[in-house]
């Protein structure tokens, strides 16, 4: 089946095989005479599910075994209250605001904790470059910093996570990392917590993944809610209350596609780091010396996932959407708060699919010159 190519920014595009082993296994999964949606969580056949997504997840993230991994709901969003209901212990909360993701952040962490500091913005520059963390004004015994590592709406990625002790800072760093989790590696080392929603690049919405450093279980606020307390989940193996089943399921099909995935002598996400990196490098040299395409980012700082771009003639909008859309490239419009087109290409957008916006754009270009 020929499907069109879905450059949404989320929901976005899951790749066709998952799709398929989906459809195949709805009616009965492994023989069990159920589908996933109509199992008890707690039976044998859920539990085996659950426990194979778990380890393909840190086995592919390689996330250390002094991190827990909880499937949670909610949200990137409701994680914003979650994270200070859990980590602020009443001391500042440091965030570092670089576009629309973090911005909601650090007004949300105003709720819970006692005081929020923004200790670097990329705001003067209307978040197209990243303030560079030799600058940040880090506070003295924060109980965390809040980074959102790929800002979905801007376009803006830090290629590189910051090292906090090096910049004298003894707080954990926690990533929102909604948008381009899987999409490369993660240095665990420099990461406190790690938080995403995975409808970008990991399945359906609905389900929120936590990867949380153990030392900082068991520290929430007496008003956090017990199935957001991340020591209640840990304990209860993300089982507290009914986790999101088929999310969790829909996820594991994906992470045993990603451990599929080859590119040269790389697998996993490191084949998808060099996907990632082909694709975005396609796209974002073909804009820049384009005559009509104009992306605003700083070359360091943009997003290898989100690429947002604007025609210089405006005017030309709806018909570039509608000839895209005619040629099967789908969800091209940009965030409302920007403007312009958005290209997400997450790990289930194929390079073919570049090359076809790309000509589709070049098409475009020379048809209106
Ligand atoms: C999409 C997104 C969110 C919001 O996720 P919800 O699931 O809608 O709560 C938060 N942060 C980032 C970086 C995102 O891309």
């Amino acid at each position: 089946m020929n499907r069109p190519y879905n450059f949404s920014a989320g929901p976005a595009a899951i790749p066709a095989e998952v799709l398929e082993t989906a459809a195949a296994e709805m009616l009965d999964w492994h023989g069990s005479g159920m589908g996933v949606m109509e199992m008890s969580h707690r039976g044998k056949e859920f539990i085996a599910i659950y426990e194979q997504a778990e380890a393909d997840l840190r086995e592919l993230l390689a996330v250390p075994a002094h991190f827990k991994i909880l499937f949670m709901q909610g949200g990137g969003l409701a994680e914003n209250a979650i994270v200070p209901l859990n980590l602020s212990r009443a001391a500042t909360v440091d965030v570092v605001v670089t576009g629309s993701w973090s911005q909601k952040s650090q007004k949300e962490a105003r709720k819970y904790a006692s005081e929020v500091r923004v200790v670097a913005s990329g705001e003067g520059s209307h978040f197209t470059t990243l303030p560079d963390p030799s600058t940040w004004q880090l506070s003295r015994g924060a109980s965390y910093v809040h980074l959102c590592s790929n800002e979905t709406i801007h376009g803006v990625e830090f290629h590189e996570l910051p090292d906090l002790q090096a910049l004298g800072s003894d707080a954990p760093l926690v990533i929102d990392f909604s948008s381009h989790v899987a999409s490369r590696p993660v240095d665990w080392s420099r990461v406190g917590l790690a938080f995403g929603g995975a409808q970008k690049n990991l399945g359906p919405a609905g389900l929120t993944l936590v990867i949380v450093r153990e030392d900082l279980l068991g520290h929430a606020l007496p008003a956090c809610p017990s199935a957001f307390d991340y020591k209640v989940v840990a304990d209860n193996q993300s089982m507290f209350n009914t986790p999101p089943t088929w999310g969790i399921y829909m996820a594991g099909l994906t992470f045993q596609w990603l451990k599929r995935q080859k590119e040269g002598d790389a697998t996993g996400i490191a084949a998808m780091e060099r996907r990632n990196i082909a694709k975005a490098q396609l796209l974002y040299s073909y804009i820049d010396q384009s005559q009509l395409y104009l992306n605003k980012v700083a070359p360091n700082a943009r997003s290898r996932m989100n690429i947002p771009f604007f025609l210089r003639d405006e005017s030309r909008n709806d018909a570039f959407l509608a000839g895209a859309k005619e040629r099967g490239l789908l969800q091209l419009k940009g965030h409302k708060s920007v403007g312009g087109m958005r290209a997400s290409l997450y790990n289930a957008m194929p390079l073919a699919g570049v090359e076809a916006l790309v000509s589709y754009m070049r098409e475009f270009e020379q048809h209106q010159a």
